[in-house]
């Protein structure tokens, strides 16, 4: 399925939605990867995208992020859906899975290919050396897309954008990363060319996540500003740590959320975001208070959460 098959499937979808984001402006989303089962630094990001969209008068939709299949973890995308449902959140539209959507992201490509904006490299990760910046080796050299990592060129330019917690950022990708890959060599689509397609197809306004992303962000806004797609408005939270001080990640093994606990966690997550306090109730009834006292202006500012070790 091509991109504008795919617009023009659901077109009436979609217009309803535009409808309704120029009556509230704002489509938030909660858009995990299934690489671990969600830990309490997840339910935050789920807890203030889905309360600062309700303020708003808002959607919020989820979103999983499963086209990397060697790192999926087995049984976690049923972890997440399991917390969805027992910490009674409620998404505006059916949940979508990346991985059944792997020929949009392919005609993504394509598109950018007869622009001339992506180019097939064959250097190996030896070949790429230390720094990380990608010196533009086979940019040039015409290579045959088949089998190839494809990149996309990056301008010396700098890229601002104003993240509502973190102040203004800047970064130039030409200087900081080089060209860098939208599809590896195995044929997996990155994450940064998927979150930018869906972002748009999904009517995405608002993105509310963890600031371990907010480097990727000058990617995304890049592919959005190559393929035409509207700008989105950032916010990245400081993320909560482990007793050793380090960001709690399914890397470091941080303790999956115990969905027995859910009333407790939640209370927790919105302490971490400095909101006022929220009495002890049943999940739904928690939420609906959350979103009601709901103070984006109160989460602490910085990358981490000081004084939250789990
Ligand atoms: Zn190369």
């Amino acid at each position: 399925m091509t991109v504008e098959n795919y617009l023009a499937e659901h077109s009436s979808e979609l217009e309803q939605q535009r409808n309704d984001v120029s009556l509230t402006r704002y489509t938030g989303r909660f858009a995990p990867s299934p690489t671990g089962p969600l830990h309490f630094g997840s339910l935050i990001t789920a807890v203030a995208s889905y309360c600062d969209a309700k303020a708003q008068h808002g959607k919020w939709l989820v979103r999983i992020e499963d086209t990397d299949i060697p790192r999926i973890y087995p049984g976690s995308e049923s972890h997440i859906l399991r917390c969805i449902d027992a910490f009674q959140f409620k998404p505006d539209a059916e949940i979508i899975f990346q991985k059944d959507r792997l020929e949009l992201y392919e005609a993504v490509l394509q598109q950018l290919q007869q622009q001339d904006l992506v180019y097939a490299c064959q250097c190996t990760r030896k070949m790429l050396g230390s720094d990380h910046i990608y010196a533009g080796t086979c940019r040039n050299l015409g290579l045959d897309f088949a089998e190839q990592a494809i990149r996309v060129k990056v301008s010396d330019q700098d890229i601002y954008f104003q993240d509502r917690l973190q102040g203004q950022q800047c970064s130039n990708l030409a200087q900081d990363l080089g060209d860098f890959v939208l599809k590896r060599r195995d044929g997996i689509i990155n994450y940064q060319l998927a979150v930018v397609v869906d972002d748009y197809l999904q009517g995405i306004t608002h993105v509310v996540r963890g600031a371990d992303l907010l480097d990727n962000t000058a990617r995304q806004i890049y592919l959005g500003q190559l393929l035409g797609y509207p700008r989105l408005n950032y916010m990245h939270l400081p993320l909560a740590m482990n007793a050793q001080g380090q960001k709690l990640s399914k890397q470091n093994l941080a303790q999956a959320l115990d969905l027995t606990q859910a009333s407790q966690l939640l209370q927790a997550a919105f302490t971490a975001l400095n909101q006022p306090p929220i009495t002890l109730d049943t999940p739904a009834r928690m939420l609906l208070q959350g979103i009601q006292q709901w103070d984006a202006s109160r989460i602490p500012v910085g990358t981490t959460l000081h004084g939250c070790y789990l």
